[in-house]
């Protein structure tokens, strides 16, 4: 059978922009119990408002349906520990269905209370913004919570051998953040962390006050020497590059669709979703399907191929996995010179 990957670089050949997904992210809830300042989506704020978690049942279909055409599974939320049935989720997930791989990502606030779940997964993604919890009070989380999310990002770092997953920190650059970014780095270096950062985002497009700034670019300079002398960051070269100079590239959204916690998949992507044009939407709700290549024709159908020029959004859940996919020389230079300490077929854990 043809891998994947490559019957992706056939597809482009031709000119479609259709890629199969990589991987399947399924928005376990959309409640949360932090009010994160750069938050478009979620957040406590915006709980009363939101759907709730589908129930236990529905979930398991929705991964059912997910694994027919995919084999890498993320959950994410909101905050997806918010979630109780979450442990036999993941068994279903492992166990039953057999995903290839398995990430959560998590803010982190709960983390203690539920270390059962670590063995259940390959990767352990955890927002943290700083190491320093006076800084994360400048986003909006409390120093009494950024000090038990630290703890817990250590706790979790300690864990790893003994459960066999990988941990990764996901950090947010904003005007507030970014003089922490290198204690970061360090922090995540000691304790064994893969560090991922991308910009924050103000209506589907980086901050302009990041934009703008002049640390900004240094900070994205000394990334690119760091990752070239060995630390420990996630992030491709290429995707740094990109932030770096602004380039547009060609983005393939496909590659990783999203599905909302009450089973409707958002194609081709979140912003164009948001946007609420006649180029994306909720396609269709899994709930009503049996297999993906059903839901996958009708959200085609629906809407077509997703488009062929777009005003690159550069956010980095879809920038990472579509300069991968699309350039195979970047990706073969990334696995021979800078993975040493990288997973690359992580993609960004934006
Ligand atoms: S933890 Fe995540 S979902 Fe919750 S408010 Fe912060 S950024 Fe939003
Ligand atoms: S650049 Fe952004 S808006 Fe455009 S297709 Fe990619 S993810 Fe969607």
């Amino acid at each position: 059978m043809i891998p994947t990957y490559l019957l992706n670089l056939l597809k482009i050949a031709r000119g479609r922009r259709d890629l199969r997904p990589r991987l399947a992210m399924y928005f376990v809830t959309t409640q949360c119990n932090l009010n994160c300042a750069y938050c478009e989506d979620f957040g406590a704020h915006r709980n009363p408002g939101q759907t709730t978690s589908p129930g236990q049942e529905n979930a398991k279909h929705i991964l059912r349906v997910l694994r027919s055409g995919v084999a890498r599974l993320w959950l994410t939320g909101g905050e997806p520990l918010l979630v109780p049935y979450l442990p036999e989720l993941l068994d279903d997930a492992r166990e039953k269905l057999r995903f290839r791989e398995i990430t959560l990502i998590t803010n982190g606030t709960l983390l203690s209370q539920r270390l059962e779940i670590l063995s259940r997964l390959d990767r352990l993604v955890i927002s943290l913004d700083s190491s320093d919890p006076l800084t994360l009070t400048a986003v909006n989380i409390s120093q009494p919570c950024a000090e038990a999310v630290i703890a817990a990002v250590r706790q979790a770092a300690a864990l790893q051998t003994r459960h066999g997953f990988r941990l990764m920190v996901n950090a947010v650059l904003t005007p507030e953040t970014l003089p922490g970014m290198d204690s970061l780095l360090e922090f995540c270096a000691r304790q064994n962390i893969l560090l991922s950062f991308s910009p924050q985002a103000f209506n589907n497009w980086p901050r302009y006050e990041l934009l703008t700034a002049p640390e900004y670019r240094a900070f994205l300079e000394k990334a690119l020497t760091a990752k070239t002398r060995g630390a420990p960051i996630l992030d491709s070269r290429a995707y740094l590059r990109t932030l770096l100079e602004q380039t547009p590239y060609d983005c393939y959204p496909t590659l990783t669709p999203r599905i909302l916690p009450d089973g409707w998949l958002v194609y081709p992507c979140l912003p164009m979703e948001k946007a609420g044009g006649e180029q994306g939407g909720r396609a269709i709700n899994l709930l009503d399907v049996d297999t993906w290549q059903q839901a996958w024709d009708a959200a085609q159908k629906r809407y077509g191929e997703p488009p062929s020029a777009c005003h690159s959004c550069f956010q980095q859940c879809y920038a990472e996995p579509s300069l991968m996919q699309s350039r195979p020389l970047e990706l073969l230079a990334e696995r021979l010179f800078y993975s040493r300490r990288v997973d690359l077929t992580t993609y960004a854990p934006g």
